[in-house]
This record gives structure tokens, sequence and C-alpha cells, in this order.
């Protein structure tokens, strides 16, 4: 085994190589490159942001719907788009054990049945948008479904700060309503969000856009394509490519110079039909009535098929990650999942990036873990009495701790602090033999005996001070 960290002495590296392998090679399980555990604070942070995602869209009269983590790669494919990077490039793709080795021996999943062409969910969408088809959520004439998700994402992008392979996301998709006021609507309760998440909103940047409808796309993305060609000699190979797939997708082209070449192409605000037009217009006027701040960026364009009209992204001036959120609107989706036409607008935000964003701005996502009582005894003879207290307090939804490994009454005291124990149960002979047992402030070390029967009260009158 070599050493970690600094220059390796050459005759210690040799023997090491020649060394007979005395013991068998300690095996060290570890997590998936890109992934984290969640757990502690991190894990509290997480459901924080639940929290205020449950109370928040609530009022907006959003209810939560998990859908399942594996989808089929065609729900993806007609969803995101086949041409989109996270279909092509980003899927993490699955088959069952068995159908895996025939794979392997046919080197080609031509002979699966699309219900065994299976996908981690790389994004919550076109998932819930199935789920919203497959369940009838919007028949005909019904009132919009209005749906929140807080789920996994998986994506096979190369890990780095800010970017997972599989990562969290808080999202929401409102089905079934085509105003303007329900863009406007989702844009206010994603800023209010980043708000209650503790965010500075002079430090964020609200982007928007609108990428026009199924009228006036295919028209711009036409111009846009020949623009691509007329400028072949100054655009990278991906970009070319593009221009036949998905030549919208030039504009947050990695490459630098061809972001440069795309600022004269012709912008989707210019060629908007008329109703798109209004459309954004409405939702700018809306905006305004409610003081929100916004830039317009007429190059912005999401990174998946499904948007039409109305587009947004969020990203923390001095985040230094990226995005922190984006949605927008897509008419076309629930058709395209083989659902009646159903307009549809969303947006998602990812947990890892607002922990980055907001520690970057001074602030933390997470939440003090609740105080408890402690309840510690003198000796192993109150074993029993404590045993007992504890479960009263619990079964009375108390967060009741006690001692497990036969630490002295001061060492108990101590475990309790640490805890962060507002109230320490003391239990021993005297108090046995009196039925009682005695409560001790743990800021004040003051102490008082109560009778047994009220332990519960006692202590939740003292926490509830
Ligand atoms: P997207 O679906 O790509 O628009 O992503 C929505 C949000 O999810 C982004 O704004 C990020 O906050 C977050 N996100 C997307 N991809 C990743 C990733 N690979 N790792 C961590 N967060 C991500």
């Amino acid at each position: 085994m070599v050493a970690e960290g600094g220059a390796q002495d050459a005759s210690f590296v040799a023997a090491a190589r020649c060394a007979p392998r005395a013991r068998k090679e300690h095996h060290m399980a570890q997590r998936v490159q890109g992934t984290e555990d969640l757990f502690g604070g991190y894990m509290r942070a997480w459901q924080h942001m639940q929290d205020v995602a449950r109370d928040l869209f609530g009022a907006y009269g959003f209810d939560m719907v998990e859908t399942p983590a594996i989808e089929q790669v065609d729900t993806f494919v007609h969803g995101i788009g086949e041409s989109t990077d996270v279909v092509r490039k980003e899927m993490f793709r699955i088959v069952s054990g068995a159908l895996f080795e025939n794979l392997l021996e046919q080197g080609s999943e031509a002979g699966l049945k699309p219900k065994q062409r299976l996908a981690m969910r790389p994004e919550g969408t076109a998932g819930v948008v199935r789920a919203a088809v497959e369940n009838n959520m919007v028949p005909q004439g019904a009132a919009p479904a209005k749906l929140w998700y807080a789920e996994a994402m998986f994506r096979g992008e190369r890990p780095q700060k800010g970017r997972l392979r599989q990562f969290h996301q808080v999202g929401v998709e409102w089905l079934g309503a085509a105003d303007p006021a329900a863009d406007a609507e989702c844009i206010i309760m994603l800023m209010e969000y980043y708000k209650r998440l503790g965010f500075d909103p002079s430090r964020l940047r609200l982007s928007i856009n609108s990428m026009g409808d199924a009228a006036c796309r295919p028209a711009y993305r036409e111009k846009v394509r020949q623009f691509i060609l007329d400028h072949a000699d100054e655009m990278c190979e991906d970009c070319l490519e593009r221009a036949e797939i998905n030549p919208l997708r030039s504009f947050d082209c990695k490459n630098d110079h061809c972001r440069e070449v795309m600022r004269d192409a012709p912008l989707a605000k210019d060629n908007l039909c008329d109703d798109c037009a209004e459309h954004y217009a409405q939702v700018k006027r809306y905006l305004d009535a409610a003081g929100v701040s916004y830039v317009e960026d007429p190059t912005l364009v999401r990174g998946l098929d499904y948007y039409t009209r109305t587009v947004f992204e969020v990203e923390a001036v001095d985040g230094g990650v990226g995005a922190i959120g984006g949605g927008g609107r897509y008419d076309g989706l629930m058709e395209l999942e083989g659902g009646k036409p159903t307009p549809g607008i969303g947006f998602a935000v990812g947990f890892e990036r607002i922990a980055l964003a907001l520690a970057a701005q001074g602030g933390s996502l997470e939440t003090p873990q609740p105080g408890c009582v402690y309840v510690a005894g003198t000796s192993a003879d109150e074993r029993e009495a404590v045993f007992s207290a504890t479960l009263a307090l619990r079964q009375a939804g108390v967060r009741t701790e006690a001692d497990y490994q036969g630490r002295s009454l001061k060492s108990q005291f101590k475990q309790a602090d640490k805890l962060g124990a507002r109230v320490c149960v003391v239990i021993g002979p005297d108090e046995v033999a009196a039925n009682a047992v005695t409560l001790r402030d743990m800021e004040t070390h003051e102490q008082t005996q109560v009778p047994v029967e009220a332990l519960v009260p006692a202590v939740s009158a003292r926490l509830a001070r």
C-alpha cells in the first residue's frame, strides 16, 4: 500500500512492490464519483428545502407528486428530444440483469422491446407529464393539475463543482393553464422561494426569453440554421452538427467564439408570431406589476426541446456555480407523451447548487438540530426507571435521549450538553424511592423534583418556555 501525498522514497516503493502480500487486501467500499451521501446537517438542509417548498407551493395550490426514478427511454426521447445532450450523452441507461447478458452477447440493443429500454430520470418534467397522461390527471374541462416534487435526478456528466451525476431537484409542473398569468405566477413563486431559502434577491439574476411556439418557431429555427451555415467557417464542429438537429442550442455553445458569432444571429423576440409576442408582453406586464426584476436575454434557450414561449433561468451573481434553477412553458409536451393537447409550465431548482450558492453569499440552508431532553441515571440500579421515563417522553412526542454505554453521571451531563438538551431528567435512588424525578435546567443548573406522573407535562412546560 502506498501512502497518500508527498514524494515517495524509491526504496520504500520497491520494497512494497516486492513484499509478499501478507493479508488479504482490505476492501474499502466507495461511493460512485459525482454522487454524495446526504446526512447530518446536509440532510437537514435538503429537508429544509422541501419544507419551505411544501409551505410556499402549497399556498399556490400545488400538491406533491413522486414518479418512479426509472422510466422507459422513449418517455425522455419523446419529451426531452432525441437531439439534446441530456438524451444523447448524459442519460444513464439500464437493463435488467438477464437482459444485460444478452446485450453484451449481441453487442446492440436492437433486440430490446421499448418496455425493456429503461433509463434513470435525468429531469422531472417528462416523468410527471407521462404520469399526468397515464393517470388522466387533467381531464378535458377540469381544473389544471398543479404538482411539485423533490427527487433525485441522474445525469452521466463529468463531475465537477456543482455538477453531479446524482443530484436533487425541487420542481413544479402546472398542467392545463395557457394563461400568461401562470407563467408570471410560476416565476414570482420561484423568486419568493429563493428569498425564503435565505437568498438576497438583489444578488440573483432572473433572465427571461420567449422561444415562440409551433406556429413561429419552425421558421425562426430555419433562419438560425441558415445563419450558422453562412458562418460555417467560424463555428465549431458541434455547432455545425447542431445546425441540422437543434440550431438554437448554438446560442449556448460552450465555445466562446461560437457564442460571439451567435450574437449577430436572428433573435427569437424579433421572430415571434402575434400570439407569442402578446403572451410574452403580458408575462412581462405581470412581472412588472408584482415588482419582480428581470433581464431579457434574447439568447436564452434551454437545453431541452420541449420548451415553447416563456423560458427563464436564475443565477446567483456571486454564486460561481451557474444556473441555480430554471424552467419554462411546454405547451406541446402532453401530446408528445401521448395525451391530448394541454398547455404546461414548470421549473426545477437544484439543491446542491443552492447550497453552494447560498454559502458563497455567506448564508446556509442548514437548520439547527432540534433540542432534546436527556434522561440520566446515577447508577445501573436506576436503569429501569430511566427506561420507563424515556419511553413515556418519546410516546408524548418529545425528542428524548438516554445513555446506552454505562457512562458516569458527569459524562451523561456532558453528552446531554453535546446533544443540545435543554432539560435533563435525573433519576437516582432517592427519586426511585419517592416515585419522582428531578428536572435539571441545563442552562441554569437549577433542579426541581416532580412526581413521576407529572414528568411529561412538567418537561413540556419547560421546553415551551
Ligand atoms: P436543468 O433541468 O438542466 O435546467 O436543471 C435545473 C437545475 O438543476 C439547474 O439550474 C441546477 O440547479 C440543477 N442541475 C442541473 N444539472 C445538474 C447537475 N449535473 N448537478 C447538480 N445540479 C444540477
